[in-house]
């Protein structure tokens, strides 16, 4: 089974994708990885999903990517006593670390102590996705006293965002270090680490998870993109979430910084995924709107790894739909001659070192032959990666012995993973390369293919070698 596109969709999975039917045709209408948030549900839930994609992927023969989404930092205020309350604009409310006492009209609980310690006069705090605006007047270890500058209703447990301050947070709270062990039990293939604030938020998840999955950084709060570059370098992959972005931002500034974004990842050649509210207005209707079909080909052609859906496949009415319209309109904008210009536009030059020399060699060689497949034999993913960042016209092989490898490279554009025997010389490497070619539907008798490999196999980090073979 080959998809008829380059770019992976990321399909969260919840309430309305949890039996084995559902999942099961969100995969076969084009679901590559499946997104498992925790901020919902428990881990029952995320247990039950997590054994259906896997028997789905063993039905189907076909690597499935599991990623564990970690909640993060997310501030939240505590309860009110009577319901929600209305906050009128020129009001003072107050913020303490009252936890026991339900909040009113006047007040309610923040129980997040660092987070006193670094707010200051004039701070602005946003309520609920950024419906509410609260103005910092005056401030201590405990308390802060605001004037509404944007009112509405506030209810039990709204999410606070605290826009343009780097907060003394661990990026795992106590909730995160046990759902983190919890999905590396499982044996997921990506964790994302939500609220990212510098560089060392990702050493700090990397030193837990000593490589069991991959780590993607979601980006979403401004400091981050002050350290864009050494965040990207630490990551193994980046989500741009536009959700929190989009509320500690104006939301004029989340274009420009989603394709900043987008072009520092296929520099750095690790995998991008755009994220939000891609497909929104499908949590309700069976089509989404023009603007949406559009931004979902704005981050093709910007040449992003991946799109992602959250309620739409979650929990909204149309799941199914909505996989289904992503798959065509990604498939129709890689069709468009104007696609590959902007791909080839905005590829940067290969970095200094093997694996980009072979990457590129290969790209160039199937621009020059008619070549019917790239091959990467990759045991870590590297080889596959690099090749995939070149972004080559022709479609990416990614043959490994490693299904943890495998499924990883899911969520890597273009790359069609295949798991395969352990090989030992070059002569049975390129006749296996020629027949995976050939069975997965890439290529006939007569075709040639370029494979990129490291010898000896099976050590990472060895790519240097580079070899045309025909399939007879
Ligand atoms: P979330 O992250 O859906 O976990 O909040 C994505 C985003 O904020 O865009
Ligand atoms: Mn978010």
């Amino acid at each position: 089974m080959k998809r008829d596109r380059r770019a992976k969709i990321l399909a969260t999975l919840g309430p309305a994708s949890s039996s084995a039917e559902t999942i099961g045709a969100l995969f076969e209408a084009g679901a590559d990885v499946f997104r498992l948030n925790f901020s919902h549900g428990s881990h029952a839930d995320h247990h039950a999903r997590f054994e259906l994609i896997r028997a789905i992927e063993r039905s189907a023969g076909r690597p499935i990517g599991v990623l564990a989404d970690l909640q993060g930092p997310k501030l939240r205020v505590g309860t009110f006593a009577d319901g929600p309350v209305r906050l009128s604009e020129g009001e003072a409310f107050r913020l303490d670390l009252e936890r026991g006492r339900p909040g009113d009209a006047s007040r309610v609980a923040m129980p997040h102590p660092e987070i006193f310690a670094a707010l200051e006069a004039d701070t602005d705090l946003l309520l609920d996705d950024g419906r509410i605006r609260l103005r910092v007047e005056r401030c201590g270890p405990d308390f802060a006293d605001t004037r509404v500058i944007a009112g509405g209703p506030l209810s039990d447990r709204k999410g606070v965002n605290v826009p343009g301050v780097v907060l003394p947070l661990s990026a795992l709270t106590e909730k995160d270090r046990a759902d983190l062990d919890f999905a590396l039990s499982l044996g997921v293939d990506w964790v994302a680490l939500s609220f990212v604030q510098r560089a060392e938020d990702i050493a700090e998840i990397k030193a837990i998870v000593q490589d069991r999955a991959g780590v993607v950084a979601k980006l979403e709060k401004p400091a981050a993109i002050g350290s864009l570059d050494a965040i990207v370098a630490a990551a193994d992959a980046i989500m741009v979430a536009r959700g929190d972005l989009g509320v500690e931002m104006p939301p004029e500034e989340v274009p420009a910084i989603q394709k900043r974004i987008v072009r520092a990842c296929r520099k750095a050649g690790k995998p991008v995924v755009v994220a939000t509210q891609m497909l929104e207005s499908m949590v309700n209707a069976p089509v989404p709107t023009r603007a949406e079909a559009s931004d979902v080909a704005t981050a093709i052609y910007d040449g992003a790894d991946a799109v992602m859906l959250s309620a739409e496949s979650a929990s909204g009415k149309f799941p199914l739909e909505a996989v289904r319209i992503m798959d065509r309109i990604i498939a129709r904008t890689e069709a468009d001659p104007a696609y590959r210009e902007a791909i080839e536009a905005s590829r940067s030059a290969p970095q200094q070192a093997r694996a980009d020399a072979i990457g590129a060699a290969v790209r160039t060689v199937a621009s020059l032959l008619p070549v019917a497949a790239t091959i990467a034999y990759t045991s870590s993913g590297y080889s596959a990666l690099r090749l995939a960042r070149e972004r080559p016209q022709a479609p990416v092989l990614g043959m490994t012995p490693r299904v943890e490898t495998a499924r990883r490279l899911a969520l890597a554009w273009g790359v069609h993973a295949v798991t395969i025997n352990e090989v030992t010389t070059v002569a049975e490497m390129s006749e296996l390369a020629c027949n995976t070619a050939r069975f997965e539907g890439f290529g006939r008798a007569g075709d040639s293919i370029v494979i990129a490999a490291g010898m000896p196999f099976g050590a990472s980090g060895t790519t240097n070698l580079l070899r045309i073979a025909q399939i007879d």
